[in-house]
C-alpha cells in the first residue's frame, strides 16, 4: 500500500513525542541533565527526546563518544620517562589519514644526523579532521587516541585550529579517565597497558613490564626501576611555619579521596555496563 512507510515513520516520530512527556512527568522535579539520569536516558530503556540549556548545562559525554586525536604521553610519576610522548614518529597515521591533515617532523640525532624514532614537530589541523579515528585504529604504538573534549569554538580561522605537539599532547591517566569499557578488558587480555609490540621489547632487553591482569582502575604502578642513590641534600633547619606548609592540606586530603570515590563510581559504572552487555549477548544480541 502507497504511503504505508511514511505513516510507520510517523509513528515513530508521534511515540517518540508523546514519550518525552511520559517520561518528563517519571521525573518531575528532578533535573534531567544530570549525569546519573543523562546515563538512563542514553540506556536501552531510555524514552523520548530532550534538551538542556548548553553551556549553562553540560551533559556528560558516553563513553563511546570520539571526536579529535591526542597524543599519549607518560604520566608525571612515570619513574624513567615522565612525559614521554609514545609516538615514534612512523609515519603510518598521516599515510592513513583520509583529508591529510596530520604533518609530522622526525627527530634527528644532532651529532649523527640518523632519525630519533620521536617526533620533533606533531601538528593536526583539527579543521579539516573529519574525526573517522583511522589515525587511533591504525597507530602499530596505541598512541594516539580519540578525545572526549567537544568545545574547540574559537574565532580565528587561521591559527588556533592547527595543534602542536604541546596541545596534542596529553597524559596516559587522562586517556584511562575516558577510554571506553572495553579497552581495559583488552589491556587485561594483552598482559599489561603498554602495547604488546612495547611489552615484547621490553621483556627482551630484560626491562620491567606492566603487571599482567591488572585491572583497568588499579592505580598505575609503574615498573620498579633502581636508581642510583643521590646524596642526601645537607639536612637545614626549616622554620616552623615551613614545615607547616609542607604539609598536606586538608582540602588536598579531601580531593584525593574525592578522586578515590569518583573512580569507584566510574569503576562500578562500568562493571554494571558490562554485566548488561553480556546478558545481552547470552540473550542472542537483543535489546
Ligand atoms: S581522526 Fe581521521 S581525519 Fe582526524 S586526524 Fe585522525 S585519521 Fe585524520
Ligand atoms: S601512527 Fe602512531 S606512532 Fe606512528 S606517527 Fe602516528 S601517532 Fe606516531
Amino acid at each position: 500500500m502507497y504511503g504505508q512507510g511514511i505513516l510507520k515513520g510517523l509513528g515513530v516520530t508521534f511515540k517518540h513525542f508523546f514519550a518525552t512527556y511520559v517520561e518528563d512527568i517519571r521525573h518531575v522535579g528532578g533535573k534531567l541533565s544530570s549525569n546519573d539520569k543523562f546515563a538512563r536516558r542514553q540506556g536501552v530503556d531510555a524514552m523520548g527526546l530532550y534538551t538542556v540549556q548548553y553551556p549553562e548545562e553540560k551533559i556528560a559525554t558516553p563513553e563511546r563518544f570520539r571526536f579529535l586525536p591526542f597524543l599519549i604521553v607518560n604520566d608525571d610519576d612515570h619513574p624513567t620517562a615522565p612525559g614521554e610522548i609514545w609516538c615514534t614518529s612512523c609515519g603510518i597515521c598521516p599515510k592513513v589519514c583520509p583529508p591529510q591533515c596530520i604533518w609530522i617532523l622526525r627527530s634527528e640525532d644532532p651529532v649523527t644526523k640518523r632519525p630519533v624514532p620521536k617526533p620533533q614537530s606533531f601538528f593536526i589541523d583539527m579543521d579539516i579532521c573529519m574525526n573517522c579515528g583511522y589515525c587511533m585504529e591504525f597507530c602499530p604504538f596505541d598512541a594516539i587516541k580519540m578525545d572526549h573534549d567537544y568545545e574547540q569554538a574559537s574565532s580565528d580561522r587561521t591559527q588556533n585550529h592547527i595543534f602542536n605537539m604541546e596541545k596534542l599532547s596529553k597524559p596516559f591517566a587522562y586517556w584511562r579517565q575516558i577510554a571506553p569499557t572495553t579497552a581495559w578488558e583488552e589491556a587485561v587480555e594483552r598482559g599489561g597497558w603498554e602495547h604488546i609490540d612495547v611489552v615484547k621489547e621490553k621483556k627482551k632487553a630484560g626491562q620491567p613490564v606492566a603487571q599482567p591482569g591488572a585491572k583497568w582502575d588499579d592505580p598505575y604502578v609503574p615498573p620498579i626501576v633502581e636508581k642510583p642513590e643521590e646524596p642526601a641534600p645537607a639536612a637545614e633547619a626549616a622554620p616552623a611555619g615551613e614545615a607547616i606548609a609542607d604539609a598536606p592540606a586538608p582540602a588536598a586530603a579531601e580531593a584525593v579521596s574525592d578522586a578515590d570515590a569518583e573512580r569507584a563510581a566510574r569503576k562500578a559504572k562500568r562493571e554494571a555496563a558490562l554485566a548488561k552487555k553480556h546478558a545481552r549477548e547470552q540473550d542472542g544480541g537483543e535489546g
